[in-house]
């Protein structure tokens, strides 16, 4: 079987140093804030091109906090809206609805699978306040008409880039494109971490403060209590590990878009529509290669038969989810025609040139 993911492979890459980072946390007797976080955490601004990097526990703490910050700090209040792409992952949505904001949904582009950019503007209203951008599947998603647009209706845009880590738009890399954004190093994401983990990367010195305090009880110092807080904190164990793989994230991108750009190039199948290689300044880091296919089903039963292990990303849209009943009656063909019909092939960075030709061709005979 040809594994969607090997972590476990992915992981022995950096056995010994990462075992010894394990081993000296575990020695050293100090397992939440100690030199470990704020060693990834500069080293993530770094990388990112930011001047604040505060590590929190997952992704979706992590633009939980954002909003939270926002309604604290007064920029927002609840019931604001919040433009959001209807077919992301539910993370995005409930970390919006979870600070009593108002999820207001906008089909993505069926080529590139992010928000329609041009169809944001006849949904803003007086109460919305954000643009919460995702980088889906590892592709990025901006563009100067979007700046002019957060500029005009005063919108803060926020990233999710849960799945674009190191990818770059104009040189500038995701997560220093905007306002402040938001990473996860779930154990599967092109940066994971052994457990979860998660980020917010920001310019903007009062929001970071405000965040690291929220996600520590409120507090800056111990037993100190200026606002309300959760804990919501990256702890040393998966900072040591996160540190280890930053180095190698780079090459790991390039590896997935070699076997992007090979899959492009090999599979050739009127039945499948590939996702498009990026055209312009936006680059794609491939966290996911998601192919389209009306008999979806069909073919990763058949691939499932041929040896190949397949996901659906994702089977179910926000706005059908039985978690959000209210919003059961909208209706975004774009975004229900995707769901019915992505598949998303192995991309694993450690795919041998023999498991790319098996899946190819198993492809191009379906
Ligand atoms: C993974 C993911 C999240 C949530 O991250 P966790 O660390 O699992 O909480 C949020 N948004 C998107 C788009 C994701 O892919």
């Amino acid at each position: 079987m040809i594994k969607f993911l090997d972590l476990q492979a992915i992981n022995l890459q950096h056995k010994d140093e990462i075992e010894e980072q394990l081993l000296k946390v575990f020695r050293s007797g100090w397992y939440i804030s100690g030199t470990e976080v704020k060693n990834f955490e500069n080293n993530l601004a770094a990388f990112v091109g930011v001047n604040h990097a505060i590590g929190v526990a997952n992704g979706l703490d992590a633009i939980r906090l954002i909003f939270k910050a926002y309604l604290q700090l007064g920029v927002m209040e609840e019931g604001d809206e919040v433009i959001i792409p209807a077919n992301t992952f539910i993370a995005s949505v409930l970390a919006v609805s979870d600070n009593r904001l108002t999820p207001v949904f906008v089909e993505p582009d069926i080529e590139t699978y992010n928000i329609d950019i041009s169809k944001i503007e006849e949904k803003i209203t007086p109460k919305t306040k954000a643009i919460l951008l995702v980088h889906l599947y590892g592709r990025v998603v901006f563009s100067e008409a979007l700046i002019a647009l957060a500029k005009k209706y005063n919108l803060k845009i926020v990233e999710d880039n849960a799945q674009a880590i190191g990818a770059t738009w104009n040189g500038i890399k995701t997560g220093a494109l905007a306002d402040v954004a938001a990473f996860s190093f779930y154990p599967g994401k092109n940066l994971g971490a052994l457990g979860d983990a998660g980020a917010v990367t920001t310019n903007d010195a009062v929001l970071a403060a405000r965040i690291r305090a929220i996600a520590n009880y409120g507090s800056s110092k111990k037993y100190i209590n200026d606002v309300m807080g959760v804990n919501s904190r990256l702890d040393e164990i998966q900072a040591a590990v996160l540190h280890v793989k930053l180095k190698y994230l780079q090459h790991e991108n390039e590896a997935r878009q070699k076997i992007a750009s090979h899959y492009i190039q090999a599979i050739g199948n009127d039945k499948i529509t590939l996702p498009q290689m990026p055209v312009n300044t936006a680059e794609h880091v491939w966290h996911l290669f998601v192919v389209r296919c009306e008999k979806r089903d069909e073919l990763q039963t058949y691939l499932e038969d041929n040896g190949i292990q397949t996901l659906i990303h994702y089977p179910v849209p926000p706005h059908l989810q039985q978690a959000y009943q209210s919003f059961n009656h909208l209706h975004f063909p774009i975004t229900e025609k995707i769901h019915k019909e992505v598949l998303s092939l192995p991309i694993s960075s450690l795919l041998t040139a023999d498991e790319m030709k098996t899946i190819t061709d198993t492809l191009n005979r379906f």
